[in-house]
């Protein structure tokens, strides 16, 4: 039989860890979402959305009046100006990406920043296109014509730009200056952007601007309530697209993938969006990353280990000199019971490093980073 894509490519070893990961007394630092409980908001909505009737299709690209709280949020939030008939609701943000993915990008190349969550190579895989990482914060005018060049030498096509920011992993923030430069590269050459901002709310330092806040024509956003409303297993994710059209032919895509996402899952997302449910719990949960930051940052030091602390995001990004992540992260599983995601699965020269989940308890963070740690002075000796 011959598949389309490479099954060995598209699965990582973060992902093989979280798999491993089953057992109650682990330390599941490896995950992408806040461990934090998500507002009982939500659970009376699930309920109200059964007695309003909310369990059949909808349409296609979502609810009419979930489109139209997503436009106002938009509007006031990200300073993206977009009519209903621009959005899409999806089935997560991983849903969006594919979708978009598939409709702009077969058979091409999408950029994407290094370092960069572990995922995208696998869904612009599955997605039938090629993956090319660049320096996230060279990522600009000059960094993504170098990569162009590269790849028409190549007898390749670059079709699709990924931004992320925040980041994950690094909790990097991207420059107005250098969106405005990804813009001018994506305009002279005709290449679309897809922003991905499921991040959003999670910022520690600086501030968060929304790419199509700047120029929409070339720029696909895609926003998740995975994270804000720690609600991964919600599903819902939603994409502002350049125009009408575009929206129209990704709508199609999603009726022909999936018909639509989940209806009564909907209805939640337009109560979480239209109430702003997130404002009574965010800073409660960044305070709590932050502590968990400077805790971490007292361990390392220690240790005289240097990193970049995240600008924001939900995670921390670090080396953990000589060690070979692949390796550590599976006996750390193992002999301390702590799971972590391997930095070798995102990007070019992350080898050293591991990436763990920073939304959780305090207290939980400490005995993760203490077990962590340990083993990695054990190791070393
Ligand atoms: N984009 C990034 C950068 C992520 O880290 C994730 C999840 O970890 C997603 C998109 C997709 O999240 P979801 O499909 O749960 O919305």
């Amino acid at each position: 039989m011959h598949w389309s894509f490479d099954f060995k490519k598209i699965i990582t070893h973060t992902d093989r860890v979280i798999a491993k990961a089953k057992a109650p007394d682990i330390i599941k630092l490896s995950w992408g979402e806040p461990a934090f409980p998500p507002s009982k908001k939500i659970r009376e909505a699930l309920l109200e959305a059964f007695n309003k009737g909310y369990t059949r299709y909808t349409p296609p690209a979502g609810l009419q009046e979930l489109r139209e709280a997503i436009s106002d949020k938009l509007r006031r939030k990200n300073k993206i100006d977009a009519d209903p008939s621009e959005i899409i609701v999806t089935v997560g943000g991983t849903g969006a990406l594919h979708l978009i993915f598939r409709l702009i990008a077969k058979d091409g190349i999408v950029t994407i920043p290094d370092p960069g969550w572990f995922a995208y190579p696998s869904v612009i895989r599955v997605a039938e296109a090629d993956p090319v990482w660049v320096d996230e914060k060279k990522y600009g005018y000059e960094a993504l014509q170098k990569a162009r060049e590269e790849l028409k030498r190549k007898g390749k096509e670059l079709k699709t730009i990924v931004i992320n920011s925040p980041s994950n992993p690094s909790g990097y923030i991207f420059s107005e200056k250098q969106l405005k430069e990804i813009l001018d590269f994506a305009e002279d050459y005709s290449v679309y952007i897809i922003s991905d901002e499921v991040y959003e709310d999670f910022i520690l330092e600086g501030k968060h601007i929304s790419i199509a806040s700047i120029k929409k024509d070339y720029v696909f956003t895609v926003f998740s309530l995975s994270k804000t409303y720690a609600l991964t297993g919600l599903r819902i994710g939603y994409i502002v697209a350049p125009d009408k059209q575009i929206a129209k032919e990704l709508t199609i895509l999603q009726l022909h993938t999936c018909v639509c996402p989940t209806s009564f899952a909907q209805y939640v997302a337009l109560v979480c969006i239209r109430d702003r449910i997130e404002e009574e719990y965010i800073s409660k949960w960044i305070s709590a990353i932050k502590e968990n930051i400077q805790y971490l940052d007292k361990k390392l030091k220690e240790r005289g280990i240097t990193w970049e602390k995240p600008k924001g995001g939900i995670y921390a990004w670090f080396p953990l000199p000589g060690i070979d992540s692949k390796k550590f992260a599976f006996e750390l599983l193992e002999k301390k019971k702590v799971a972590v995601a391997v930095g070798a699965d995102f990007g070019t020269k992350w080898d050293e490093y591991i990436r763990i989940t920073t939304a959780v308890e305090p207290e939980m963070f400490r005995e993760g980073i203490d077990r962590i740690l340990q083993y990695y002075d054990e190791i070393q000796k």
